[in-house]
């Protein structure tokens, strides 16, 4: 795994395939079809060249809109989506990712994942899932392919199973949940950690030790906390609707947090407790 500078201070990172993912994205959870491709255009006006959707937010069309509405061409944006958790046999894995292009309006993605591993449903199997999102990497519509919410026994399944190893896996990282057996895994076997809530939904964002760290070297909480991620080595994609924070979250490359600051906010972990989202060995959720 190695970065380089790359578009507006962004390091990119090399995945194990030989592309390059900017570290730093603008992610699209939870926000509003109808608002997307004015937020998607707004990031990009900040400077961002990555964005985070999935099948599950109901918005990617917006998220291609947002790129053609900000002049770009489509290659001068890292794209990711992920396979939503009702098409994971093979055929409607394959009809999805058909839709996921046809509302992205685009002819390949950068980056498709397995949204979750959902043990507990389609027999335990997401082994023939993988193998198809192999096939869209083979026929060169999705440039990587990784997956999202894997622990680490999913991820030796399918390192047993199959032949090609994820990308990336995306899975919840903030200092409240620090995930490190999980990316300690990735970095042993050249899988890229993508940390979601970085901010952990802004909940970390009160926290004294933050705050302590971020008063003394002058910049915001969130500043602090995604510089973190960074000298960590992890990939984040922030979410705000606010201009203003979009671009708070994007000015981080002007400044370093050093070993003790790094030290003193993984301290802040709080394990099992400080997780925010499901539990990946046990959800099971479909949406209607
Ligand atoms: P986040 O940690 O990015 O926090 C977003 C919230 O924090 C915003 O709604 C806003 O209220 C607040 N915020 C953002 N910037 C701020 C700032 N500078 N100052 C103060 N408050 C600020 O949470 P998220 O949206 O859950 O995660 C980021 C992205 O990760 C998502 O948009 C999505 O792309 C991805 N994600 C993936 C999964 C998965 O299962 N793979 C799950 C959740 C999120």
């Amino acid at each position: 795994m190695s970065s380089t500078a790359g578009a507006g201070g962004v390091p990119a990172i090399t995945l194990n395939d030989g592309n390059h993912i900017p570290q730093l994205g603008f992610g699209v959870y939870q926000v509003a079809p109808d608002e997307t491709a004015a937020t998607v255009k707004t990031a990009l006006e900040v400077g961002y060249r990555h964005i985070d959707t999935a099948q599950m937010y109901g918005n990617e069309k917006g998220v291609g809109e947002g790129i053609r509405g900000a002049g770009l061409d489509r290659a001068q944006v890292f794209v990711t989506s992920k396979l939503d958790n009702g098409f994971h046999r093979p055929d409607d894995a394959r009809r999805a990712f058909d839709e996921t292009l046809q509302a992205l309006g685009t002819d390949y993605i950068d980056l498709f994942l397995i949204h979750w591993p959902l043990p507990t449903l389609y027999d335990g199997d997401f082994v023939s899932t993988w193998t198809t999102l192999e096939d869209f990497k083979a026929d060169g519509r999705a440039r990587s392919i990784g997956v999202s919410n894997f622990q680490i026994h999913h991820l030796q399944e399918l390192a047993r199973e199959t032949g090609v190893t994820p990308a990336v896996n995306q899975i919840e990282v903030h200092p409240y949940f620090t995930n490190d057996e999980v990316r300690a895994y990735g970095t042993e076997h050249n899988i890229v950690t993508e940390g979601w809530s970085p901010i952990a939904q802004g909940k970390v964002l009160g926290d004294p030790v933050v705050i302590r760290i971020a008063k003394s070297l002058g910049v915001h909480p969130a500043q602090v906390v995604l510089r973190w991620h960074i000298e960590r080595g992890d990939v984040v994609f922030p979410k705000s609707l606010h201009p203003q924070r979009m671009k708070e979250n994007f000015e981080i490359f002007d400044f370093e947090i050093n070993d003790e600051e790094i030290e003193a906010l993984t301290a802040l972990d709080r394990g099992e407790a400080g997780r925010r989202g499901p539990d990946p060995d046990t959800f099971a959720y479909i949406a209607d």
